[in-house]
C-alpha cells in the first residue's frame, strides 16, 4: 500500500468548483477501507473498471449544493494517471460505444444543424470513437486526449486525436464551431476552469454537448449508495442543476438539459451487475447465450444520464 492513493500524501482537499465554498456536509462516506490492495490502484481510473462502491469521501457544499470528492486524488495525480492509462476491454466495446455516438451525434445535430465539414473538437476523445463517428457524419472532427496508449491507437486509425489538455494544446482561440465532452466533465479536476477553455476554442454562435451522470436523477436517488457511478474515478457528481450552473458560470447560454442512454451489449452489463450479485450476472450472461442477444447492443437508460446542450453567444 506504500503508494497507494489511499495515503494522505496523495489526495488534497479542495474548495467547491461551483463556488469556491469550502464547507460541505458529507453525502456517502469513504468506502475504501474495503478497497482491494494498492497493487491494483491504477485500474481504477480506467473508463470500463468495475470497481463500483469504492470511493473516497462524496459530498455536498453547503453553499451551492455541488457534490464532489473531497478530499480527492491530487491534480497531478490524476493528471498521471489519465496519462498512463490503458484500457483493451473498452476496445471490445467499440461497437456499442460507436452506436450510442451516432445517436448522441444525430441529437447534437438538432442544434448545431448538419455538419457541412465544420470543425467539431471532441474533449477527452479516447480512442476516438465518437472522432471517427463525426467524420462518417460529415464533420472536420479532431480529437484530444491525455491517454498516451489512446492517442497513439487513434492515430494509428487515421484519426486526428492529439495528445494533451485544454491547457497545453495549441488550438487557437475560437477554432471549432462544436464542441463535446462524453464521459469526461466527471473525472475533471477543474470543470469550471476546463469549460472556460472550451468557451475560447468555441466560435461565438457555437455548441457544445456535455454529457455526465445526474445524480439527482430519481434512478439515482432510488440506489443511494448502491448508485453505480460512485466510484472513484469520478470526483464531480453533477445534477441537471449544477451542470447548468457550471455551463452558464463559463459563459455558455444553457439551451437544453435532458437525460439520453447509451446502447452495451448484454455481457458488459453483467460485468457490471457482477459485483452486486455473482448469481445473477450468471443468470443474465446464460440467457444471453441461449437467446443470442449477448451480441446485439441492447439500450440502456434510467434517466440517470444527461445531456446538456448550451451556446457561446454570438
Ligand atoms: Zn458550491
Amino acid at each position: 500500500m506504500t503508494s497507494s492513493l489511499h495515503d494522505d500524501g496523495l489526495m488534497e482537499h479542495v474548495p467547491c468548483n461551483l463556488c469556491g465554498a469550502t464547507e460541505y456536509t458529507l453525502r456517502f462516506p469513504d468506502t475504501r477501507m474495503h478497497s482491494v490492495n494498492g497493487s491494483e490502484q491504477w485500474t481504477a481510473f480506467r473508463c470500463t473498471h468495475p470497481g463500483y462502491g469504492i470511493h473516497p469521501p462524496i459530498v455536498a457544499c453547503s453553499r451551492c449544493g455541488h457534490i464532489y470528492t473531497n478530499p480527492r486524488p491530487r491534480y497531478d495525480v490524476i493528471q498521471h494517471n489519465y496519462e498512463i492509462v490503458e484500457d483493451p476491454l473498452y476496445l471490445q466495446e467499440r461497437g456499442a460505444r460507436k452506436i450510442t455516438f451516432r445517436h448522441h451525434l444525430k441529437n447534437f445535430q438538432r442544434y448545431t444543424g448538419p455538419a457541412d465539414g465544420r470543425r467539431l473538437l471532441d474533449v477527452g476523445a479516447y480512442i476516438g470513437v465518437f472522432v471517427e463517428t463525426a467524420i462518417e457524419a460529415g464533420w472536420d472532427a479532431w480529437g484530444l486526449e491525455p491517454s498516451l496508449w489512446a492517442v497513439n491507437y487513434a492515430t494509428e486509425h487515421g484519426l486526428s486525436v492529439v495528445q494533451g489538455t485544454l491547457e497545453d494544446a495549441r488550438f487557437p482561440p475560437e477554432s471549432f464551431d462544436a464542441l463535446t465532452m462524453w464521459d469526461v466533465i466527471e473525472h475533471l479536476a477543474d470543470p469550471l476552469g476546463q469549460l472556460e477553455h472550451c468557451y475560447r476554442l468555441l466560435k461565438p454562435g457555437g455548441w457544445i454537448a456535455v454529457h455526465t451522470m445526474d445524480i439527482e436523477s430519481l434512478f439515482a436517488r432510488l440506489m443511494g449508495s448502491r448508485w453505480p457511478w460512485l466510484m472513484e474515478m469520478h470526483i464531480h457528481y453533477f445534477s441537471r442543476r449544477t451542470l447548468g450552473e457550471v455551463l452558464e458560470k463559463a459563459g455558455f447560454r444553457v439551451v437544453r438539459i435532458r437525460p439520453e442512454g447509451r446502447f452495451l451489449r448484454l455481457r458488459y452489463l453483467t460485468t457490471r451487475l457482477r459485483p452486486y450479485s455473482a448469481f445473477l450476472a450468471d443468470v443474465v450472461d446464460g440467457l444471453g447465450r441461449v437467446t443470442g442477444l449477448d451480441k446485439v447492443p441492447l439500450p440502456v437508460n434510467f434517466g440517470d444520464l444527461v445531456t446538456a446542450y448550451a451556446r457561446r453567444p454570438d
